[in-house]
């Protein structure tokens, strides 16, 4: 087709703003870590409230990596983590020299189902990864209930969460170790980027040394805006800090973080609406109002997903597909079976929804996935 716009799956919301932002750290000369990481810290803590340590980090995994190993979970441990999610949940763990043990996940939202995380407990597990899968977090309380009763540490895969309330709170504001991704298309963007929110300060203290190589309260030298010459170091740490560019740009984005919000909302709401009651298709069951949605994922029945793919990239619309299971990749493959997250691997199709995407283009969207099954 020609003259057609493409629809792109997901993308950036940037502008004049966020030009403003780098320009004015870019004008002060000050490029690497200080005020303005330490300002987007303090805005993310006031925004998920609860009196929260936050901890920015140059990207989602590691900030997920840096709280693993600052738990000093490593080497002969093992953390349960759902099969279907972005590969960096699984690289994170393994990282710190842990064993990546997937389980399987629920076919109605695809969280990660607790029955099989039951067995897949051994004496070496010291902790589970929940993933938010496209946004959503409706088996969390059996999660925390489940890591109580065996003395487990949580550490949240929220990457798809930001902003996000659940039963009136913000994500982030309570639970062990929440992780969040800034990276280019998440639900805010500093370029690349991370966080880790958590209530405990002890750990805190770790993160904020171990992002800058394990040097004692560097962090806040560099908030002073010097640094630590003499030091002492007493665990491994990483360069996994974020920049005052990136911190800027986070900032500005915060500030249209309700606006995003609103409107990847009201295209969730448009898609559920048009779908309902269709055969061949389903969406996910989740708490559509109280999320912020960062992908909007369906279920193809019928073995028609590929097919429905092409019809789609034909009319010049991106899909995705969130996520081929953990388990089937070389490096991380089982030696059971994970069934619900395979008949789901044939099924899960990701189509449009960034906020930018206007009505007409989802319309676009819409009318081609209908077209589809009815001339079926
Ligand atoms: C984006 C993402 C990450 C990693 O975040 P990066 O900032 O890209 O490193 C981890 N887990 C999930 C589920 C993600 O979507």
């Amino acid at each position: 087709m020609t003259g057609v716009v493409r629809i792109r799956l997901s993308r950036s919301s940037v502008g004049a703003e966020e030009k403003e932002a780098l320009a004015r750290v870019i004008d002060g000369a000050y490029l690497g870590m200080g005020e303005e990481v330490r300002l987007f810290e303090a805005e993310i803590a006031a925004l998920i409230g609860g009196g929260r340590e936050v901890v920015c980090t140059a990207t989602g995994t590691a900030a997920l990596q840096l709280a693993i190993s600052s738990l000093d979970i490593g080497r002969g441990d093992e953390v349960i983590v759902p099969t279907i999610t972005y590969v960096a949940s699984f690289q994170a763990v393994g990282a710190t020299g842990a064993r990546p043990v997937a389980c399987d996940v629920r076919a109605g939202d695809v969280f990660m189902d607790m029955k099989d995380a039951e067995k897949r407990l051994t004496a070496s597990t010291r902790a589970i990864m929940p993933v938010h899968y496209a946004s959503g977090a409706g088996g969390l309380a059996e999660v925390y209930a489940f890591a109580r009763a065996n003395n487990l540490r949580v550490i949240e895969d929220a990457a798809h969460s930001f902003g996000n309330d659940r039963d009136g709170v913000k994500v982030g504001a309570n639970g062990d170790i929440v992780c969040f991704s800034f990276d280019g298309i998440k639900n805010i963007t500093c370029g690349e980027g991370g966080a880790v929110v958590t209530g405990d300060t002890a750990l805190a203290q770790r993160l904020r040394d171990g992002r800058l190589l394990g040097v004692e309260k560097d962090t806040e030298a560099r908030y002073g805006g010097g640094r630590t010459w003499t030091f002492d170091v007493k665990h491994q740490g990483f360069r996994y800090h974020m920049s005052n560019l990136m911190a800027a740009l986070g900032r500005a984005q915060l500030r249209k973080l309700d606006r995003f919000a609103a409107r990847r909302r009201v295209l969730a709401a448009r898609y559920v609406q048009a779908f309902a009651g269709m055969n061949g298709l389903s969406t996910l069951e989740l708490d559509w109002s109280h999320i912020v949605p960062h992908i909007f994922v369906v279920k193809v029945h019928d073995s028609v997903r590929e097919a429905l793919a092409k019809h789609l990239k034909a009319e010049e619309i991106e899909t995705g597909f969130h996520y081929q299971p953990n388990h089937r990749l070389t490096l991380f493959k089982t030696d059971y079976p994970l069934p619900v997250a395979e008949r789901l691997a044939d099924e899960l199709l990701t189509l449009p929804l960034h906020a930018e995407l206007t009505d007409e283009e989802q319309d676009r969207v819409i009318t081609a996935v209908l077209c589809f099954f009815r001339t079926r």
